[in-house]
């Protein structure tokens, strides 16, 4: 039988918490870390209110989907860039051309 009298170390405020409290505990630590599932920011469960607000919540997700954005929009102008390359190409080919043509 585990003794219930042993202590376990809180993964938050590193205090040495007696095993049967152990689950209470990190239940309810301030200090225990936790990472919102929505926008992925880590924080303390006691900066929760400051730090972790709905308002944050959602302009950190804003924010991750702006970046995604930008990461979109550099491909789109690389994408465009090599399209103007081709362009380019394609018309100094016709010119080629025109001038052997004529
Ligand atoms: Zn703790
Ligand atoms: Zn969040």
């Amino acid at each position: 039988m585990e003794c219930d009298y042993q202590f376990q170390q809180c993964t938050g405020c590193q205090s040495e918490i007696l095993k049967k409290d152990f689950d209470n505990h990190q239940n309810n630590c301030v200090s225990i870390k936790l990472t919102c599932e929505d926008c992925q920011l880590v924080y303390r469960r006691g900066d929760a209110t400051t730090k972790h607000t709905e308002n944050i919540c959602l302009r950190e997700q804003v924010r991750k989907l702006r970046d995604e954005t930008k990461e979109n929009k550099r491909m789109m102008q690389e994408l465009t860039c090599q399209l103007n390359e081709i362009d380019k190409w394609k018309s100094s080919y016709n010119t080629i051309t025109d001038c052997i043509n004529n």
